[in-house]
Parts: structure tokens; sequence; C-alpha cells
């Protein structure tokens, strides 16, 4: 089947996500036929360096053999078999390495040893919600029906988990649909609501949410958020001391607190889960992108055993937590998870990052220095350069000019792969990068952010 057709019927038959479907008809999209290390190469055998983890999946590289031999060995006896009334052996496995993982690395209050199974991070953010409501109805506690959440969050695109995204461009036109939810600001420095510049602007905004969650105590049902990134929403790196400040007032006010680690978690923040950074153990976090290196779809919401028992009863109480997918637990996707962690463990993937998180560093602080560059954020091994207009007003380029877009065009030229939040240029690579690729990727982001500026 050669490309001119190929193209013809994605543009004939697919509807692509987050997509103008209009826009995509006049273009002439990139079909990728193959992957190896940190690179992607499309059917015209260009190879592109994947500056963004094939949408921050991919932690150890394309192809890893432990991965592929995992997969491929599982394929032999099991593909699919189900979790509701039965078991198979990834999924008992994958459940006592996550649950030891966990209690290893949140070490700061009651371990996270019970893991739900799904297949994404909608669906992992939604499992959380629904077992943090339920918590409180089988606790006896009535009256709880409202989640606290950040502006510029982003959990999904499932209606719970859009109900408390709080990203304006992708969530306002489904408004008169959501659940009950209320936002508190998010301490985004660079542009903080609250007039307060770093590192005041984390303590203005935990103020801020503290006085929502004591004013409407009896209705919050939790607190969720992304901790320490929030990344979809733009690259927003907190101050230091927001998440444990959030951690405290949750205590306070006696209300549970999700990390949707979805997109943090498996080292990219430079620990293994970003609450680390704060010794915070959250009371459920969501767990997806990074699980399985990009092989299969595969998610976990783990909570702790205080929240578990809550749920134990005699069938007749109704505790039962009713939620379950079709693949729940996939045997091909636990077996993928598993290799994957034994990758991070054997390779000790993440301590081998402070190197690489300094380089970005580096080149960070003279990309800072270019004319239309308002702000430069990074944790770990996550990065945003948000392109401005003017650098003294911070006034944004107009949105038609589609500034980031076109940043991104000129860096496929390049051989680099990327895709821009606006205008903001996300850096996301995967973990295993090598010094010299990485050294490339920021190169090519830096001439084509002045070639597409001047
Ligand atoms: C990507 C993401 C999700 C949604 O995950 P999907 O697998 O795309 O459904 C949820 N939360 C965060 C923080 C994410 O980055």
């Amino acid at each position: 089947m050669d490309k001119k057709q190929l193209i013809e019927w994605d543009k004939k038959f697919i509807w692509h996500p987050f997509t103008q479907m209009k826009s995509w008809l006049n273009e002439e999209p990139t079909i990728f036929i193959e992957g190896r290390d940190c690179f992607l190469k499309d059917i015209d055998g260009k190879w592109y360096l994947d500056g963004v983890s094939s949408l921050w999946v991919n932690v150890h590289g394309h192809r890893r053999a432990e991965i592929d031999e995992a997969v491929k060995s599982q394929i032999d006896k099991l593909a699919h078999s189900t979790l509701l009334g039965a078991c198979n052996k990834p999924s008992i496995v994958l459940a006592k390495k996550m649950a030891d993982l966990l209690s290893e690395k949140l070490k700061w209050g009651e371990p996270l040893t019970k893991i739900f199974y799904s297949d994404n991070g909608s669906t992992a953010v939604e499992i959380a919600m629904k077992i943090a409501y339920q918590y409180w109805m089988n606790m006896g506690i009535r009256g709880k029906d409202t989640f606290v959440s950040l502006k510029e969050g982003y959990h999904g695109d499932t209606i719970g988990a859009v109900s408390v995204g709080g990203v304006e461009l992708f969530h306002n036109v489904y408004k008169p649909l959501l659940n009950k939810s209320l936002q508190a600001p998010a301490p985004y420095c660079y542009r903080c609501e609250l007039n307060n510049s770093y590192p005041q602007c984390g303590l203005a905004c935990l103020n801020e949410m503290e006085k929502i969650i004591a004013q409407h105590q009896k209705k919050v049902i939790a607190v969720i958020v992304e901790p320490l990134v929030q990344c979809a929403g733009g690259i927003i790196v907190w101050p230091e001391g927001y998440l444990r400040g959030l951690r405290e007032i949750c205590n306070k006010y006696d209300i549970l607190l999700i990390a949707d680690e979805v997109a943090t978690g498996f080292g990219r923040t430079g620990k293994m889960f970003a609450c680390e950074h704060e010794q915070v153990t959250p009371d459920i976090i969501c767990l997806s992108k990074g699980i399985t290196n990009g092989y299969m779809p595969l998610a976990v919401t783990a909570v702790s055993e205080k929240i578990f028992n809550a749920f134990l009863g005699e069938l007749e109480e109704r505790k039962t937590f009713y939620h379950g997918h079709s693949y729940t637990g996939n045997p091909l996707a636990c077996a993928a998870a598993i290799a994957n962690l034994e990758i991070f463990a054997k390779e000790t993937t993440v301590e081998k990052l402070p190197s690489k998180i300094y380089l970005i560093n580096e080149m960070l602080s003279e990309i800072a220095q270019l004319r239309y560059v308002g702000d430069v954020r990074q944790k770990g091994m996550i990065a945003g350069i948000e392109i401005v207009k003017d650098k003294n007003t911070k006034e944004p380029f107009p949105y038609k000019e589609q500034i980031g877009w076109r940043i991104v065009k000129a860096a496929r030229k390049h051989g680099v792969w990327l895709r821009p939040l606006g205008d903001i240029i996300v850096i996301m690579p995967p973990l295993i990068i090598s010094k010299e690729h990485l050294q490339r990727l920021l190169d090519v982001i830096k001439v084509c952010i002045i070639e597409v500026t001047s």
C-alpha cells in the first residue's frame, strides 16, 4: 500500500483527536512506520528525534528488546481474559510490584497498596473520583458532592475528568454537562492571577485554596491536582512548598488528596513520582502514560488500605465499588508494564537523570535570553518555553499567528518531532535519551525559535 493511498484513507476515514479536521485535510500528514531508541521513522524514510516521547508515554525508548520479548511471550500464552470474577498472572505480579514501588517511594502516610486497573489516564481519574465520592458515602458521611481542582488543570477528556479540568480552550464548551466542582487559582507564577511573582505566588494561591475548602468543607469530597507540574495546562511548574502546603490543608480539613500523576509519574520529574519531591503521600494516585513505555494502554488507580477498607461489607450493605472495564488488567499490557518496571530497576533509569536535567537547565537559561521567550520552566525531564510577543508586558502573539505550531513545524525540517501547547514549546524526551541527542534537541529548538520569530 503506497503513501498516497494511506493518506487518502486517513483523510477519508480518521477523525483525529484534538484536531480541526478542516485544516488537517489541507495538510500533508506524517505517517510513522518504525521506531528505535529515541527516534521515529516516517514513510519516506526520514528519521525524527522524538522530543515529546510520543505524547509523554515513552520512557525507555522505542522497541525495547525486553518489553518486545515480554509482550511476545505473553501473546503465546494468553492475550486477554477478565478481572471480573477471575485473575490472570501478569496483573497479579504487576499489582504486587506497583504496591511495593508505591510504598517504597511514597512513605509519608498510609501506603498505596490497593491497585485498580483501567486502560487510560482519563479513566484512572474517573475511578479515583468515584472511589473518593463513595468512600465518604460508605463511611456514613452525607452531603459531599463537590471536587476542588485547579485552574489550568488537566485530568483527561471523559466527562468526570473534564469536570475537574481548567483549560478553557478544551473544557468551556462542555460546561453544561459537567459535575459540581470548585476551582482554585493555579500557582502559575509567570501569570499569577493574584498578581504575585515567584515564590509568593505559591503562598497566595494556597491561601485561596484554603479559603475555598474552609468555606465548602462539608461538601468537598477531595482535591485533585497534577502534583508539581500542570502539564497540559502549559507546563506550569509549581513553586516549592505548594504541594506540601496542600497536603497540610487536606489533613486539617479532612479532605482526600488525589494526585493525578498520569504525566508526572515514572521518572519524568527526576524522581519516580512527583509527590516524592515534597515528601507527600496522596490518598489516591492515578498513573498511566509511562507505565508500559507506550506499548499497551494501561492505567492504575492506587489507594490506601484505609480507603479500600471502607468498601468492605456484607453484600446487602451495597458498599461494593461498582466499576470495571472490559480490558481491566489486560495480560499483555501488564506484561509490558512489568518489563518496563524491571528496566527502571535494572538500569537505574531515574538515578541517571541528574546530568541530563542539568543540561536542560543550562540550555534553558540560554534560551530564556531570546527576545520572544517570556518564560522557561522545568522540573526534571519536563520543560516548557513560553513564547510571547512582548517580553515586558508578557503580551502573547495573536492566536491566529500559531507561533507555537510554526516553531514546531520548523523543527520537523531539522528532524526533531515536537508538539506545542499553544505558544508553549514542550520538551519531554524519553528518559533514556543520550546527552548528545538531548543537546541536539535543545539546539534545534533554540534555532527554530530564532528562525520563526525573527
Ligand atoms: C494525559 C493525561 C491524562 C489523560 O490520560 P489519557 O490516557 O490521555 O486519557 C490525565 N491526567 C494527566 C495529568 C494527563 O497528562
